[in-house]
């Protein structure tokens, strides 16, 4: 399956994108530097040879406007191949302070906690975490008016193909992940 994941900041992207990845054998693509379009889609280009992303990948905050997602097209129709689907991660923007301002990052693995929503099982734990320095309420107000502005028309650009699902992202992270696995079967 070939899977892009669209959702604000704080949405659940990165909770759920290792539990797909697992389900479907598939090649996680990180794509979060600030590089050229063309050097991201370059990028994706060469990973798609690799063998572990032959049964096929995620893209996981990629594209993020519509000139990328154009690019991407381009690209994989070279190759032949095209997105299965979008999905999208629904969610009201008041929701996501909270899962912003309490989210706490396992640097080594990636993995992603929260304060309340998703703390370590063993309480120790919480000294290996850390906080990314942008998760605050002022940062997420403008890279929320960034989505809305430039990420937003990426869904309706795959809507019109057809290929959008819609999560219920505000719901706990287990009634998400049934919800991917019965859009996905
Ligand atoms: P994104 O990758 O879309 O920015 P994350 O997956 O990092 O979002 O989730 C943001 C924060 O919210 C994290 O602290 C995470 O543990 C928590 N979280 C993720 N999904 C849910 C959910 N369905 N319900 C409650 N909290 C969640
Ligand atoms: P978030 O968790 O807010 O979605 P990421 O960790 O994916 O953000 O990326 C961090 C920052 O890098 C973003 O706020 C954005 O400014 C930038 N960025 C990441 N990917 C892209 C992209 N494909 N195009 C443009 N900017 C990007």
């Amino acid at each position: 399956k070939r899977l892009i994941l669209v959702g604000p900041p704080g949405s659940g992207k990165g909770t759920q994108s290792p539990i797909i990845k697992d389900e479907f054998c598939l090649c996680h693509l990180a794509t979060g530097e600030l590089v050229s379009d063309d050097l991201v889609v370059g990028i994706i280009d060469d990973a798609l040879k690799k063998p572990s992303c032959q049964k096929g990948f995620i893209l996981d905050g990629f594209p993020r406007t519509v000139v990328q997602a154009q690019k991407l097209d381009e690209m994989l129709d070279k190759r032949g191949v095209k997105v299965d689907k979008v999905l999208n991660f629904a969610i009201d923007d008041a929701i996501l302070e909270e899962r912003i301002t309490g989210r706490w990052i396992h640097p080594s693995s990636g993995r992603t906690y929260h304060t309340k929503f998703a703390p370590p099982k063993v309480p120790g734990n919480w000294r290996a975490l850390i906080q990314r320095k942008d998760d605050t309420a002022a940062v997420l107000k403008s890279r929320l008016e960034a989505f809305h502005k430039q990420t937003e028309p990426v869904i309706d650009y795959y809507k019109k193909k057809g290929i959008v699902a819609n999560l219920p992202a505000e719901k706990p992270p287990q009634e998400v992940t049934s919800e991917v696995k019965k859009v996905l079967s």
